[in-house]
């Protein structure tokens, strides 16, 4: 998990100490945290400063005391400093199936808070404080060293809030070496963030009726289209909201040359002259829409990587291991659900019109 080793114990009057901040060797007075043997302070040129049990052996739980021992220190620096700023609640609210998938993130402020209490006794993964926020909400507040420590996170009645403060462990040893170096490792590193926060409940239910009605806005307008048989035109496009089908051939190109020389990597079986559909996502890769000569609608990621044919649901299409696209089962729905990851849309008549998109992704 990691290549720390134990970097904290206690002294004999029950004080967390650091390594770096005890006489060396075994007059450092300081014993385990988890088994309570007495503890060396080796503090050599080449491995890091690090505590080693006098006699018995170590334990994997000793290590789990010393990260204990950290968290403990965080919790004793948050009484004294204050918790940090609230952060805003953020949940990604989406229309219900069979609706289109269409989603919104929510952002909410819940403003500041005052501690009520904060518990006497820590244990392992129970609560630290009771927040009480200025809309009378009480808050739950955890604290966990991430990956090393769990938060049950569970609030004492449904109304309340579960606010998790986290903190790594360092990478480095350095980071650990003494209580001035712990400190700042703490400061710098700890964040909050909601796991639940009832005050947003009631925005979450108006987000999502608002998004209920333009997903039925959208399914509609889509079984216009496929009645009519034809793709979206751009007399739709002001009425369809963002990202679906407006977002799609944002400007139409202009008449595609009577030949073409097609360099693109399908020019055997791709229907000659027929438009690409360019869905560029926020990571750089893309989705290519164009068509084969038998007329099936196709969809090839960009770049041509490994993998691609397990990237989409079965509900959009099936992968053609030899063509190396997918065959879309109904190409508006293949809109719909790319049209759900925000991407850039633009489309072009050539390969080489494709590849000037300066946003495309040059492998
Ligand atoms: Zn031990």
């Amino acid at each position: 998990m990691n290549t720390l080793s134990i970097f904290a114990g206690l002294d004999a009057n029950g004080q967390i100490r650091f390594v770096g901040d005890v006489a060396r060797g075994a007059e450092c007075g300081c014993c385990c945290v988890a088994c309570g043997a007495p503890l060396v302070a080796r503090r050599g040129d080449v491995r890091a400063w690090h505590f080693a049990h006098e006699a018995s052996q170590e334990r994997p739980d000793c290590f789990t005391g010393a990260v204990n021992l950290l968290r403990r220190l965080a919790v004793e620096r948050l009484k004294a400093q204050g918790l940090p700023p609230m952060p805003a609640y953020r949940a990604s609210v989406t229309a219900r199936p069979p609706l289109p998938p269409l989603h919104e993130m929510l952002e909410w402020h819940p403003g500041d808070g005052v501690v009520e209490h904060w518990e006497s006794r820590l244990l392992q993964s129970a609560f630290v404080a009771l927040l009480r926020l200025h809309s009378g909400t009480g808050v739950r507040v955890f604290v966990e060293i991430s990956g090393a420590s769990n938060a049950s996170l569970v609030p004492a009645t449904s109304d309340e809030g579960v606010l998790l403060l986290t903190l790594p462990l360092p990478s480095s040893s350095e980071d650990l070496k003494d209580l001035g170096a712990a400190v700042r490792h703490i400061d710098v590193n700890i964040q909050s963030r909601w796991i639940r926060l009832p005050d947003a409940n009631a925005k979450i239910i108006e987000v999502r009726e608002r998004l209920e009605d333009r997903a039925r806005t959208v399914r509609d307008e889509a079984e216009a289209l496929r009645r009519r048989g034809s793709l979206p035109t751009p007399g739709l496009r002001a009425a369809s909201p963002p990202p679906y089908p407006s977002s799609v051939p944002a400007s139409s190109p202009s008449a595609p040359p009577l030949t073409e020389l097609d360099d693109s990597p399908w020019s055997a079986w791709r229907k000659p002259r027929s438009a690409f559909m360019c869905y560029g996502l926020a990571d750089g890769t893309a989705w290519i829409l164009f068509t084969h000569h038998d007329g099936r609608r196709v969809m090839a990621a960009w770049p041509l990587n490994e993998g691609w044919d397990e990237s989409m649901p079965a509900r959009i299409g099936v992968p053609d291991l030899n063509l190396g696209v997918y065959v879309l089962e109904d190409q508006l729905k293949a809109m719909i659900y790319l049209g759900e990851m925000r991407p850039r849309v633009r489309s072009a008549s050539n390969w080489s019109e494709l590849l000037a998109i300066e946003w495309l992704h040059r492998p």
